[in-house]
């Protein structure tokens, strides 16, 4: 950003000199950490306000004191900061929208009086789609026989790791193998298979015990990147802040399923495919600790393109949100920040996080 100052991380001293340029960062996930940590190490005072150090009650899900966040960047814009916005593609739009920043209609609607009509705010959600293949062996896997996954004090697995011993699910984040694989109608790889023993069907209340609980499952997660939906939208609820935003991802084109959706469904299906040949070549090559078992999730019968369709629409998850935000020139109508992380027809205002992909 514009002219260094003092060198104090996360201060909340006022610099010495108040001429001085001093950066608010608001939130400090990735894309905040990023730039605040590079604003630094260029001298910049930078001033960091996260939800858990703002502090407060959680009004909604997420525990983010958006009202209280609010409070504290008007108070730091009449001072005269500069304003760094890194609220995550989720919290950044309606920020922008509940200070006049958004678009103009949808702003009138809910009742906020527009300041600046950008209509791509909030505009353009994109995620990466995930779904699982997952089969239940008749052995345990010798791999992750012994390992508790922190459910005990003692755990063997754990010693055995500690003592240099790399086969162990420990080594890794738990995933063994993982592959690339362009899939047909791609003109690059667009897949991401990856495997790891454990029974993972997607993020649902207990999933994370659910995964370790018996050690004869082993999952391959699909992984489709360049996924084609764009017509997710975050939007105001209303213009409490302390209300959650109303996010809508129009997975598969909320199934009205055009070229884009089509062309997802049918990569991720070729995806499950994928995991479906390894596991017959795995077994066929007595790889495995004992047969293959049953494939439990979608289940063996599922086959046919329509019902394995049906499976992925239902199953399919995401945790890559992105591109609410979206960066591009000024003469565009849908972009928000510059190539610069500008945003449009705002002075001193950056937006650092997931949300300026385009
Ligand atoms: C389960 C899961 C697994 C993932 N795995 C991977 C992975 O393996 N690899 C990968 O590359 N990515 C992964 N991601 C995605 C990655 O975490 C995100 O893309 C990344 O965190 C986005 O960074 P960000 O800075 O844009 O937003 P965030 O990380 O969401 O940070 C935004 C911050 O702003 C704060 N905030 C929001 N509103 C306010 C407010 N009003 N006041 C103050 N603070 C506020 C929030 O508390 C938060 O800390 C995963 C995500 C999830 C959920």
């Amino acid at each position: 950003m514009d002219s260094p100052g003092g060198s104090s991380r996360r201060s909340n001293k006022r610099p010495d000199n108040p001429t001085e340029v001093e950066i608010v960062v608001i939130g400090l996930g990735p894309g905040g950490e990023a730039a605040a940590g590079t604003l630094a190490e260029a001298g910049v005072n930078v001033v960091g306000i996260e939800a858990s150090l703002v502090g407060g009650e959680c009004p909604y899900w997420g525990c983010i004191p958006s009202k209280m966040m609010i409070r504290a960047g008007n108070a730091l814009a009449e001072a005269g900061r500069v304003q760094g916005l890194a609220g995550g593609a989720f919290n950044s739009p309606p920020l922008l929208m509940l200070s006049g920043i958004g678009p103009a209609n949808h702003l009138s609607e809910t009742g906020v009086q527009p300041v600046v009509d950008l209509p791509g705010v909030g505009s353009n959600l994109q995620d990466r789609y995930e779904v699982s293949v997952v089969t239940r062996h008749e052995d345990n896997f010798t791999l992750a026989a012994d390992c508790t996954f922190g459910q005990t004090d003692d755990d063997p697995c754990e010693d055995r790791w500690r003592e240099g011993d790399r086969l162990t699910p420990y080594t890794s984040n738990g995933v063994v193998a993982g592959l690339k694989h362009r899939s047909a109608g791609s003109d690059r790889p667009d897949l991401f298979v990856f495997g790891s023993p454990a029974r993972f069907e997607g993020y649902q209340p207990g999933f994370e015990s659910l995964a370790v609980e018996q050690r004869n499952y082993f999952t391959w997660a699909i992984l489709k990147g360049y996924s084609r939906n764009r017509t997710g939208t975050v939007r105001l609820g209303s213009t409490d802040p302390t209300e959650p935003p109303d996010i809508n991802f129009r997975y598969f084109n909320d199934g009205e399923v055009d070229e884009g959706a089509q062309a997802d469904l049918d990569a991720i299906r070729e995806g499950v495919q994928v995991a479906r040949t390894i596991n017959g070549q795995a077994d066929r090559a007595d790889l495995l600790d004992g047969d293959l078992g049953q494939e439990t999730f979608p289940r063996a019968e599922q086959q046919d393109p329509a019902t394995l369709d049906t499976f992925i629409k239902k199953e399919a998850w995401g945790h890559h949100t992105s591109c609410t935000n979206p960066m591009g020139p000024a003469g565009d109508p849908t972009a928000v920040v510059d190539a610069n992380f500008r945003v449009h027809g705002v002075d001193r205002l950056r937006i650092v996080d997931a949300s300026v992909f385009p």
